[in-house]
C-alpha cells in the first residue's frame, strides 16, 4: 500500500461514507467533516432531508457493500432489514398489468436509509485512522502547494446553534460529497476555474411518504408492492416497501406536476388512483408517522469531466456530480460504484497524486453516462418534462424506442425480465440489453405484438 498523509471528505452522507472507506486503503489519515450533529441511533437529520423517503439499495450496491464492508449485510439483517427476491417477492404493476412473479435468485435487502447510513458510519468509526468531525460546514477550498491545485478546505464550525469560527483543514486530497447543494462549482470558480456544463431534466416528480405498522394479515404474495406510473397519461404511482421493525414505508409518487397530497384523505385517494390494491393494503393499516412530501427530484448533472483544466487534489462525488430522478433508486449505488473507481485509480497511481483527480473525474463521467440515459429516458415521455434537448440525438431516441419495446415484452419473457433486472439493478451495463441474443427476443415480441 502506498499511503499519502491525509484525505479530507466533506459530507458524511452515503457518497461520503463509501468514499471514506476506500480512501482508508490509500491514505494515512482520513478526515470526514459533516455539517450535522450525527445521531447515535438511526434517525432523521436535517442535512439529508431525502432520508425520510424510501431508499432502496440496488443489487450492485449490495454487492459493493459486501466487498467494502464485509458482514455489514448481516448486521443490517440483525437490525431487522428484510431479505427478498427481486422478482418473486415483488409484485409489480406496469403497463396496465401485474408482471408475473417467479424466483430470480437475486436477493435484495430492504430497510430505511437511516439504518444503512448509521451501520456504515459505525463500522467506519471503528477504524483508528478515520476521524469524524461533526458540526463543521465546508465553505470553500484552500489552495495547494502546486499551481492551481487544492490543498484543503475551509470549515465553519457551528457553536451553540450559531455559525462560528472558521478553520482550515489541509489535505492531499479533498472530496466534495456534500450532495445536491454542493458549492463545488462556485469554489472552483473562486480558484479561477471555468463553470462546467450543467444539464437538468425535470419530470416534476413528487413523493409523499408515510410509515405504517405492517398488518398481521398482510398479503402473503408479496413483500414489496410497486405500482408504476405510466407515461404519458397515468401519473399516479406508489409502493409499499418493508423496513426494519415491521414497518411498511408507503411512498406515493406523482409525475408531470401531479403531486401526492400529504393529508390523510388525499393521501389515501391518491393511493386508490394509483391502484386499488395499493389502497386496500394501507386503508386499514396503522399509521406511525405523518406523510412527508418531497419534490426536489430533477435529474441534475454537472459535467466536470469535460473541463479542459482540473485541479490536482480535488474530486467531486455523489449527488454533487449527478443527482437522479429517485424513482430508479440509483443514487446510493452509483456513489458506491464511483468509490470503487477511485480505489482503482489510486491503486494505479503508486502514491503519486498528480493527475489522479482529473482521471477520476473522467471516470465518474463514464459511470454516470449510461445511468443518466436510463434515468432521463422515461422522464422524457412525460409531456411536462423540461430539459433534455441534448438527449434527442437519433441514437438516444432509438435507445428509448428499443427500451420501450423491451419493457412491453417483459410480462411475456422471463429471460428478458432477468436481463432487464440486471441492468436495472446496475449489475450489468445498459449495453447488455442491446446484445444480439436479447435484441432478437425483443424484436420477436414486437413483431408478434403487431
Ligand atoms: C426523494 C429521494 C429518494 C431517493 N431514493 C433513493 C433510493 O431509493 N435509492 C438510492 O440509492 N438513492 C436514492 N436517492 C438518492 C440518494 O439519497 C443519494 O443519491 C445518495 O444518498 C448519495 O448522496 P450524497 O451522499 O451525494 O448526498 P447526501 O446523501 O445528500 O449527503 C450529503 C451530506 O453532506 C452534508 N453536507 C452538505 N453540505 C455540507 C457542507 N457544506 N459541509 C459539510 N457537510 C455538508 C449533508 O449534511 C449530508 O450529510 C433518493 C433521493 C431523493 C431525493
Amino acid at each position: 500500500m502506498n499511503t499519502k498523509p491525509t484525505a479530507l471528505v466533506l459530507g458524511a452522507g452515503m457518497a461520503g461514507l463509501w468514499t471514506a472507506r476506500v480512501l482508508l486503503d490509500h491514505f494515512d489519515q482520513v478526515v470526514l467533516v459533516e455539517q450535522d450533529e450525527l445521531p447515535a441511533q438511526p434517525a432523521f437529520r436535517p442535512g439529508a432531508p431525502q432520508a425520510r423517503q424510501y431508499h432502496i439499495l440496488l443489487l450492485r450496491g449490495l454487492q459493493i457493500m459486501q466487498q467494502l464492508f464485509p458482514g455489514l449485510d448481516e448486521t443490517l439483517l440483525e437490525a431487522g432489514a428484510v431479505r427478498f427476491d427481486a422478482i418473486e417477492d415483488m409484485k409489480v404493476w406496469m403497463g396496465g398489468r401485474w408482471l408475473p412473479q417467479f424466483r430470480s435468485g437475486q436477493m435484495m435487502l430492504s430497510c430505511s436509509r437511516v439504518l444503512v447510513e448509521t451501520v456504515m458510519r459505525e463500522r467506519l468509526m471503528e477504524h483508528p485512522r478515520l476521524t469524524l468531525l461533526e458540526g463543521g460546514k465546508a465553505v470553500g477550498l484552500v489552495t495547494g502547494a502546486e499551481n492551481g491545485s487544492v490543498g484543503g478546505a475551509r470549515i465553519r464550525w457551528r457553536e451553540r446553534g450559531e455559525e462560528g469560527r472558521e478553520t482550515k483543514i489541509r489535505a492531499d486530497l479533498v472530496v466534495d460529497a456534500t450532495g445536491r447543494n454542493s458549492r463545488a462549482v462556485e469554489w472552483l470558480q473562486q480558484l479561477g476555474y471555468p463553470r462546467p456544463r450543467e444539464v437538468v431534466v425535470n419530470s416534476f416528480l413528487g413523493y409523499a411518504t408515510r410509515r405504517y405498522r405492517r398488518p398481521h394479515n398482510a398479503p402473503d404474495d408479496w413483500r414489496m408492492l410497486l405500482v408504476s406510473a405510466q407515461p404519458p397519461d397515468k401519473p399516479h404511482g406508489g409502493l409499499v416497501f418493508p423496513e426494519e421493525n415491521d414497518i411498511w414505508c408507503v411512498m406515493l409518487a406523482g409525475v408531470n406536476r401531479v403531486y401526492p397530497p400529504t393529508e390523510e384523505t388525499g393521501f389515501l385517494e391518491f393511493a386508490r388512483q394509483a391502484h386499488p390494491e395499493l389502497y386496500e393494503a394501507i386503508r386499514l393499516a396503522e399509521p406511525l408517522s405523518p406523510a412527508y412530501g418531497y419534490r426536489r427530484t430533477d435529474n441534475r448533472r454537472r459535467y466536470f469531466e469535460e473541463m479542459s483544466v482540473w485541479p490536482d487534489g480535488f474530486v467531486v462525488v455523489g449527488d454533487a456530480v449527478g443527482a437522479f430522478n429517485p424513482v430508479y433508486g440509483q443514487g446510493m449505488t452509483i456513489s458506491a460504484m464511483t468509490a470503487l473507481a477511485l480505489d482503482a485509480i489510486l491503486a494505479q497511481s503508486n502514491g503519486d497524486l498528480r493527475g489522479v483527480a482529473r482521471r477520476f473525474q473522467r471516470q465518474v463521467g463514464r459511470v454516470l453516462d449510461p445511468v443518466w440515459l436510463l434515468a432521463t429516458g422515461s422522464d422524457l415521455a412525460w409531456p411536462e418534462t423540461e430539459g433534455g434537448e441534448d438527449l434527442n440525438a437519433l441514437s438516444a431516441r432509438f435507445a428509448r424506442w428499443y427500451i420501450g419495446k423491451l419493457l412491453a415484452a417483459l410480462p411475456h419473457d422471463q429471460t428478458l425480465r432477468l436481463a432487464f433486472l440486471d441492468v436495472n439493478q446496475l449489475v450489468q451495463p445498459v449495453d447488455s440489453l442491446f446484445r444480439p441474443r436479447v435484441a432478437a427476443r425483443v424484436l420477436r415480441h414486437w413483431v408478434r405484438g403487431g
